[in-house]
């Protein structure tokens, strides 16, 4: 059985103001032992004041990215040894904006995962089509390139520890979900690629949904038997909504 997570990726959004508020929402609604795991990756910037704020409780705090290398002269870099100083257990990788607005190859994305596993960060490795890949009818043949890269740079035994974030591209930001059966078609292929390197990595991935999911949609994706929980944009920046996402998860 695996545990359902929902992180939330608060984009370029926030200020201290927002994050105390939003952080001490969530905290302040959120059950004990809810049986989710849940994630909130907010700016670098507020990376600190959020593990503050959630202390030891429930929530996780995770980076939105990370740098290859080790710590030096990288201006405007992030290491993974910064994440972890500053108390994050996840990293977002690969997120199809750095895809496409930074120009991050699959490669780089391999070596992002590599380095993150490596220092014991737990990546959410995000793949998924655009809609152009989708009109072609060629979603299977990208999202197993985009994992297949990375399993090869990073390993199959990053995995059951690392999850994958499907994320079709068409329904980032867009107000356009996947539907339950498009999402689980997508979440099986990957879950059958996991499994032709190993039945361990397979069985036990966390596979997140993500693509405009919102409390009215959430539970119909999230009750597939592939699909492990979500990752979560705009509705992760409203408490009430995110909750919400996480009460889908858990139920
Ligand atoms: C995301 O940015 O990862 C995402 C899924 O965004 P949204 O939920 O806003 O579509």
């Amino acid at each position: 059985m695996r545990r359902p997570l929902v992180a939330g990726n608060w984009k370029m959004n926030g200020s201290r103001e927002m994050t105390k508020a939003l952080v001490t929402g969530i905290a302040a609604d959120l059950p004990s032992q809810c049986g989710t795991d849940v994630v909130v990756c907010p700016p670098y910037v507020y990376l600190d004041m959020c593990r503050e704020l959630v202390g030891e409780g429930e929530i996780s705090v995770g980076g939105q990215d990370l740098d290859v290398h080790e710590p030096g002269a990288f201006t405007g870099e992030i290491a993974a040894d910064m994440l972890l100083d500053v108390g994050c257990r996840y990293v977002i990788v690969g997120h199809s904006e750095r895809r496409s607005l930074y120009a991050e190859t699959d490669q780089r994305v391999g070596q992002k995962v590599s380095a993150a596993s490596a220092k014991g960060l737990i990546p959410i490795v995000c793949v998924g089509e655009t809609r152009e890949e989708r009109e072609d009818g060629v979603t299977a043949e990208v999202v197993r390139r985009q994992l297949g890269v990375v399993i090869e740079t990073a390993g199959i035994n990053i995995f059951p520890k690392a999850l994958v974030a499907y994320e079709p591209v068409w329904a980032i930001g867009t107000g356009l979900t996947a539907s339950e059966s498009q999402a689980q078609e997508v979440h099986a292929l990957i879950r059958a690629q996991l499994s032709d390197a190993s039945e361990q990595a397979a069985a036990g991935t966390r596979v997140l949904y993500g693509g405009s999911v919102k409390p009215d949609n959430a539970a119909g994706l999230f009750s597939q038997p592939d699909i492990d929980g979500g990752l979560i944009g705009g509705a992760s920046l409203k408490a009430a909504d995110f909750l919400g996402i996480i009460k889908a998860a858990t139920s």
